[in-house]
C-alpha cells in the first residue's frame, strides 16, 4: 500500500511538490498517534466492508462560524477507510468545492470511491450556478453533491441568534428564483460531470422542514437524486410525518451518528428510522468535528468509528445486517449513481 502510493509520488512530481508545498505528504497522512492506529485497524466491523459515509467533514477546510479546526485530512480518512474495507465517502465542505481534492485523493487510493461536493453558502456565491457548472467541470467530474444553504441558511442563523447576513431559500411557501436557477443548473449538468459523466445529489443543508420538502419536490420533479440532511438535528427538525413525506416524494432521509451519543436519541433515531422504512434511509458519521482551534488538540471520534457505533446502536434496537447493509451501503450507492455491491 504504502510502496505504491510513494510509486505514484514518484512518479507524479508535480502531485508531491504540490502536497509537499501544503505540508500534506505520505508520513504526515499517517501522523496518529500508536493509539490512534490502533483504533483504526482493530475496526473489523462488518458493516464497514463497502460502506460509503456520505458526510465526512475533512481538511483542508476553514474554521467556519462556529471556530473549529477538522480531525484529520482527506488522506488520513482515505487511509483509515481502506484498512476498514470501505468503499468510499464524500468529503462535505459548507464553504468551499471539494471536486479538487476528490481527484487528489483518487489519485493516491486508486481504489476508494472518493466524491466530492459544494457548500452553496456565501463563500461560493451563494445559490450560484455558475459555482455547481465549475464543480461539474473540474477534471474527473467527481464533484456530485450540491449542499443547499447550511451555515448561512436563514432557518440556521435565525435559530443560532446570529447578528450575521443569510440566504432564504423560501417565502410564501415558494421557492426563490435563485434556489430555482441553482436545481436547473444542477439538472442540466447531471448525468455530464466532467470524464466521468456522473450524475449530481442534491443535499438539503441546514433549512426549515417547510422549505426541504419544497427542495425535494421541485429536484424530484426534474430527475435529481435527493438526500434530506440530518432531518432529526435541530438545524433542520423534521417532523417523522415530514420525513415521510420526503421519503414519498423519492428522497432519502439522513441520520448521523451524533445520535449513539444519548440513550434517548437513540431511541428516537431508531423508530425514525422504523417508521420511515430502512430502504429510505442512509446513515453517515458527519465526523472530522475536531476540538480545539485545530480540530486536533483533543483526540476526536474518528469517522470509521462513529460508523461502527451507529451500527451497534442500531443493532442494539432490533435492526438486522441486512438492514444496516442497506443503509450504511447499497443506499449510499445508489444515491451516488454507483451500482450496488451485492
Ligand atoms: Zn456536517
Amino acid at each position: 500500500m504504502i510502496n505504491r502510493r510513494l510509486a505514484i509520488f514518484a512518479s507524479a512530481p508535480l502531485l508531491s511538490v504540490l502536497l509537499a508545498a501544503c505540508g500534506v505528504g505520505a508520513d504526515s497522512s499517517l501522523a496518529q498517534s500508536p493509539e490512534e492506529a490502533d483504533v483504526a485497524t482493530a475496526t473489523t466491523d462488518p458493516v464497514l466492508q463497502g460502506a460509503i459515509d456520505i458526510h465526512a467533514h475533512l481538511d483542508p477546510d476553514g474554521y467556519g462560524p462556529g471556530g473549529h479546526g477538522r480531525s484529520m485530512d482527506a488522506l488520513d480518512l482515505a487511509e483509515l477507510a481502506e484498512q476498514a474495507g470501505m468503499r468510499g465517502f464524500v468529503i462535505k465542505q459548507h464553504y468551499d468545492q471539494t471536486a479538487d481534492t476528490a481527484y487528489f485523493v483518487r489519485k493516491l487510493y486508486p481504489d476508494l470511491d472518493v466524491f466530492g461536493g459544494i457548500g452553496t453558502n456565501f463563500a461560493t456565491g451563494g445559490l450560484n450556478p455558475y459555482a455547481i457548472r465549475q464543480m461539474a467541470d473540474v477534471k474527473g467530474g467527481w464533484g456530485r453533491v450540491v449542499w443547499m444553504p447550511t451555515w448561512d441558511a436563514r432557518h440556521y442563523v435565525v435559530n443560532h441568534g446570529n447578528d450575521r447576513p443569510f440566504i432564504t431559500v423560501a417565502s410564501d411557501g415558494e421557492l426563490t428564483p435563485e434556489v430555482s436557477a441553482v436545481i436547473e443548473a444542477m439538472a442540466e449538468v447531471s448525468g455530464r460531470t466532467r470524464v466521468s459523466g456522473g450524475s449530481l445529489v442534491l443535499a438539503t443543508g441546514h433549512n426549515a422542514p417547510e422549505e426541504v420538502l419544497l427542495m425535494v419536490e421541485k429536484a424530484r420533479a426534474l430527475g435529481l437524486q435527493v438526500i434530506v440532511t440530518h432531518p432529526l438535528l435541530d438545524s433542520v427538525g423534521m417532523s417523522v410525518e415530514q420525513m415521510k413525506q420526503a421519503a414519498e416524494l423519492g428522497a432519502y432521509l439522513e441520520f448521523v451518528s451524533a445520535f449513539t451519543r444519548q440513550p434517548e436519541t437513540i431511541v428516537e433515531y431508531a423508530d425514525a428510522i422504523r417508521e420511515i422504512g430502512v430502504e429510505y434511509c442512509i446513515v453517515s458519521s458527519d465526523r472530522g468535528q475536531g476540538s480545539g482551534p485545530e480540530g486536533d488538540e483533543a483526540r476526536a471520534q474518528t469517522h470509521v468509528e462513529a460508523l461502527t457505533a451507529a451500527a451497534d446502536a442500531l443493532r442494539a434496537n432490533g435492526f438486522t445486517e441486512q438492514d444496516l447493509d442497506i443503509m450504511f451501503k447499497e443506499n449510499p450507492a445508489r444515491l451516488l449513481g454507483l451500482p450496488v455491491l451485492q
